[in-house]
């Protein structure tokens, strides 16, 4: 038997991430909240590792706006009354015609205003500068009966948890051993250049082909007259994402459940006919101003941005001014050489098979023949040898709920829904089983 710690309090249900998706869920707890007048407990408690919930903070970049419509916010697709849509945020700011204005999507800033004032409506609801470092079973001979959350300065436990801790930074191999002040990941990308305090780096290389990276070279470029960055692509360069209305239908709640229902051989082929509209692809907009930035450059005889198509990485050593990297033309074999001082890696986002948080629950885990956790319709990832208790992941559910269902808005509200139904419907006996 492993109990849980004398130390640690309860909570009915504990939320890991208060991001987008923790967001989503506690408006869903906060309207029922108040249906009931406030005459029952709260009982939900996100811990969030950042300080506010700033949305993507490091990538908050001007020129920048959102790429999907704004009623698809953290609530309306649920419930259009909710009083923390995006039209109450405008009409509380008091944007609400000006907004009918702008002609454009909103941008990444003001996106990321909103969430913050949902975020501070519901402060109750969190506590933030909580990095959950460790999630260890609770066992009664055996069986899991609880989920002990731990991290610095903190311990709780419960029987329904939910994880909205997003996708991890995608980091190439060959990377690795060299991440740190010079070479990071785009999720990064302001934190560390503050760091430089003014005196940034003068040559860059920046992998990737999609939004982060486009948007870190425009902005590296923008910044001083002589920064110069080579932009290293596997295939021809930056594509435009797909933006046509048809394959766009696959963000609709239905094309979800079409997915759901298909076997793991159709989800592939279904993910790569549609996966152009979500990944790997950047904006008309942004398309046009690193072609035309390289044109007119061109015009008066300099290169600030020089694109490396076609091209794998052969080796990467940290040499005394900097970084040397050799890549190989993937059709020619040719190999080019590259000294650069700071790398910046728009190399995208992850989910992995079972997320690193879940690691200490290994055995009570159902896994599919590949080893990924089998997460039900609801949201609920399968547990084995378990006695009331919920798991859920929201936002973590690529794999088998498709491509809208993770690392976009186009879920976040309905699936908030789905996920607190779901916990009712299975209700558990709300108990402290510490001892
Ligand atoms: C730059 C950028 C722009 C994007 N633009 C769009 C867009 O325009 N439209 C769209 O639909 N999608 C967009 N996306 C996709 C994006 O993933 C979703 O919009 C959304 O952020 C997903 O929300 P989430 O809560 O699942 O994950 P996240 O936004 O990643 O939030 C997860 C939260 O969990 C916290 N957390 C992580 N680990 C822990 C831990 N161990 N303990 C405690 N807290 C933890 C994080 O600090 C974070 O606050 C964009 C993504 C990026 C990177």
């Amino acid at each position: 038997m492993k109990p849980a710690s004398k130390s640690s309090s309860y909570i009915d249900t504990l939320c890991i991430g208060f991001g987008p998706a923790g967001l989503a869920l506690a408006c869903v707890f906060d309207e029922k909240f108040a249906a009931k007048g406030g005459r029952v407990k709260r009982g939900f408690l996100a811990l969030e590792k950042a300080l506010t919930s700033a949305w993507h903070p490091n990538l908050l970049l001007t020129n920048t706006d959102i790429n999907h419509h704004v009623y698809r916010d953290l609530v309306t697709p649920r419930n259009p009354q909710s009083p923390y849509s995006f039209a109450m945020y405008l009409k509380e700011k008091n944007r609400l015609y000006k907004f009918g204005l702008l002609g454009r999507p909103a941008s990444r800033f003001e996106w990321s205003d909103y969430m913050g004032w949902v975020a501070k409506k519901l402060e109750g609801y969190v506590q933030y500068a909580s990095a959950v470092t460790g999630i260890e079973p609770i066992e009664e001979e055996g069986e899991l009966v609880g989920f002990q959350v731990e991290g610095e300065g903190f311990s709780y436990h419960t029987r329904k948890l939910v994880l909205s801790n997003g996708s991890s930074p995608k980091i190439p191999e060959a990377y690795r051993e060299h991440l740190g002040s010079h070479v990071f990941h785009a999720s990064e990308y302001l934190d560390r250049l503050k760091a430089f305090a003014g005196d940034i780096p003068k040559r860059w290389l920046v992998l990737g082909s999609g939004q982060s990276a486009g948007e870190v070279i425009a902005d590296l470029i923008g910044k001083k007259d002589d920064i110069h960055v080579v932009s290293l692509h596997r295939s021809i360069g930056f594509k435009v994402a797909q933006l046509g209305q048809f394959p766009n239908l696959v963000f609709l709640p239905e094309n979800i459940e079409y997915f759901k229902g298909l076997e793991p051989e159709g989800r592939d082929r279904f993910f790569n006919h549609v996966k152009s509209t979500n990944y790997s692809g950047i904006d008309v907009d942004e398309s046009q101003h690193l072609y035309s930035l390289i044109y007119e450059d061109e015009v008066i005889g300099r290169e600030r941005l020089k694109m490396a198509v076609n091209s794998q990485l052969l080796s990467l050593e940290k040499v005394q001014q900097g970084y040397q990297v050799i890549v190989r033309d993937t059709f020619t074999g040719a190999l080019t050489e590259y000294e650069v001082d700071a790398i910046a890696l728009g190399t995208g986002y992850e989910q992995s098979a079972v997320p690193a948080l879940l690691g200490q629950l290994e055995a009570f885990l159902e896994k599919d023949a590949e080893g990924h956790l089998v997460v039900d319709s609801q949201y609920q990832v399968q547990l084995r040898n378990s006695d009331g208790v919920q798991l859920y992941v929201n936002g973590l559910s690529e794999r088998t709920h498709g491509i809208s269902d993770a690392q976009s808005f186009s879920a976040v509200a309905f699936r908030a829904g789905i996920i607190h139904e779901s916990m009712q419907a299975n209700a558990v006996i709300p108990v402290d089983f510490s001892i």
